[in-house]
């Protein structure tokens, strides 16, 4: 059975007037990476810092490892680790200074702190760099402190606020593997919030999309577009028309396009369709020269739930 290690309930945040989240219900499951994707103002961070208890819900609740956010903060808040955008490194500290601080500040014991200081080393891959300024770290490598730093207290959910906003493309990806690697070796739970479509769908065993403070739509990245039903199956060959006409009138074929070169099939479930066509032109004696499936990206699924583009 499923474990959930965050379950909202009807959880609501306004300020004065404004309902910035709108009673929402999600469940996390343990061990899994789970992301809240929304574009900016969707009510991204409200959520999230209510779960790590920096606001209080107006409405509903949440229970994070166990606890109640409302009534066990303290203990909420020992089970957990924050990163969030605004959280700056001091640059006048090092690395390592950073992690001794922050192990002392979470009560992580003295006779474990130099241990749980050095798996954070090996996680973060920063160790000729440890005992240099902050000031000298490229973006990248202050971001993996502040990920390490959150991490030092063994906490059962990490939460990361948009871990990669405002760096590079090679930046992010660099720091896509570290949390996937983090992911792959801990037991931890990750729950972070993206604006990022690539970021969710690469990094997320499961997505919740939020727009206007309420929870749209949440299933596995695969799951959400597979259940768009919109697979495109490419098709070329010297026989073109012929092909053309024999699956035109196929039972499958939900469209079909055309443009003198190449065929384009909308179908349901591509990857299952694949061998079938592939049979029914050898028996009409047709070459198919190549065949390929387009499956739809995050990006349709987001436009079908809220009607919009995430970064428009
Ligand atoms: P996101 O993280 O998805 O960008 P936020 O949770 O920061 O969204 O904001 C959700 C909405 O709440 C936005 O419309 C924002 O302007 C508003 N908001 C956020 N913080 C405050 C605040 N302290 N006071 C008033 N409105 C706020």
């Amino acid at each position: 059975m499923v474990k959930y290690i965050i379950e909202t309930k009807d959880i609501t945040k306004y300020y004065d007037n404004f309902r910035a989240v709108n009673s929402i219900n999600l469940k996390v499951p343990e061990n899994s990476a789970y992301g809240i994707l929304g574009p900016n103002g969707a009510g991204k961070s409200t959520l999230i810092s209510m779960l790590c208890t920096i606001f209080s819900p107006t409405q509903g609740t949440a229970i994070v490892n166990g606890y109640d956010i409302v009534k066990e903060p303290h203990n909420v808040r020992k089970s957990i680790g924050i990163v969030f955008q605004s959280r700056a490194l001091d640059d006048i500290l090092t690395g390592r200074e950073h992690l001794e601080m922050h192990a002392a500040l979470y009560g992580v014991k003295k006779d474990i702190r130099q241990d749980a200081i050095n798996d954070i080393l090996d996680l973060i891959n920063l160790k000729d760099k440890i005992d240099e300024k902050v000031k000298n770290y490229s973006g990248g490598m202050k971001r993996k402190l502040e990920i390490g730093r959150g991490l030092i207290h063994r906490p059962k959910v990490l939460f990361l606020d948009e871990p990669t906003l405002g760096l590079d493309v090679p930046t992010r990806e660099n720091i896509w593997s570290y949390i996937k690697n983090l992911k792959n070796t801990t037991d931890i739970t990750i729950l972070l919030t993206t604006h990022y479509l690539e970021e969710a769908d690469g990094l997320c065993d499961e997505i919740a999309i939020i727009d206007q403070g309420e929870i749209v739509k949440s299933d596995s990245p695969s799951n959400l577009k597979n259940e768009l039903k919109i697979d495109t199956i490419i098709l070329k060959s010297l026989e073109n028309n012929k092909l053309k006409d024999i699956l035109q009138n196929q039972d499958f074929v939900n469209e079909l396009k055309y443009d003198g070169s190449e065929i384009r099939l909308s179908v349901d479930k591509g990857a299952k369709l694949i061998p079938k066509i592939v049979h029914i032109a050898e028996t009409n004696n047709i070459n198919v020269d190549s065949i390929e499936l387009k499956q739809p990206s995050l990006e349709e699924v987001f436009i079908k739930y809220t009607g919009y583009k995430i970064n428009k």
